[in-house]
């Protein structure tokens, strides 16, 4: 079963009671289904607080998802459990914030607050940029495409740093 596709945040609620637990299972397909380096996911657990004091919410809290990548160097599967911190900060009035608050701060202007898009942001941008199985992963031989994490190849492995590889044409030239 997927999970649901809002979570709000009812101001006046939290207004009344100060302090409102927010968890929710959400359905984070329409996010993920566009990035083509992610194979498979689960369904988004956020476990939030949110706390009122003097008109100022702050929502705190833990995002945890399952994602299925691929190995940036062998191109094998990555299974990854992302735990992410979240803390986004909203009000209805700006000035009541601290000057150099001011500018993370979200201005309430309905009662209902959709937390969905921070939480999707939050994730997005824990997604790895450049996912590994392991962080020694030894990857793939360029020459014979062998997977050297299995096997050692017989593969003469020249390695040339780019930044010296114009040096070495120079050495090259002026014998
Ligand atoms: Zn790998
Ligand atoms: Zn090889």
């Amino acid at each position: 079963m997927f999970g649901v596709n809002v979570m709000q945040l009812l101001w006046k609620k939290l207004a009344k009671e100060k302090t409102v637990r927010l968890k929710e299972t959400l359905d984070v397909s329409g996010l993920l289904k566009g990035r083509t380096d992610v194979k498979g996911f689960g369904e988004l657990e956020a476990d939030l607080q949110a706390e009122l004091t003097s008109g100022v919410a702050e929502v705190t809290g833990q995002l945890t998802l399952d994602v299925q990548m691929v190995c940036a160097r062998c191109l094998g599967p990555v299974h990854e459990r992302l735990a992410v911190p979240f803390r986004e900060v909203f009000t209805e009035r700006e000035d009541l914030l601290p000057e150099k608050e001011r500018e993370d701060a979200h201005i309430v202007t309905e009662d209902a607050v959709d937390l969905k898009p921070f939480v999707e942001e939050a994730v997005w941008l824990a997604l790895p940029n450049i996912p590994l199985c392991k962080e020694d992963c030894k990857g793939l031989c360029p020459v014979c495409g062998t997977n050297r994490n299995e096997t050692d190849c017989a593969c003469k492995q020249e390695r040339i740093d780019p930044r010296l590889a114009g040096l070495a044409d120079f050495f090259k030239d002026s014998d």
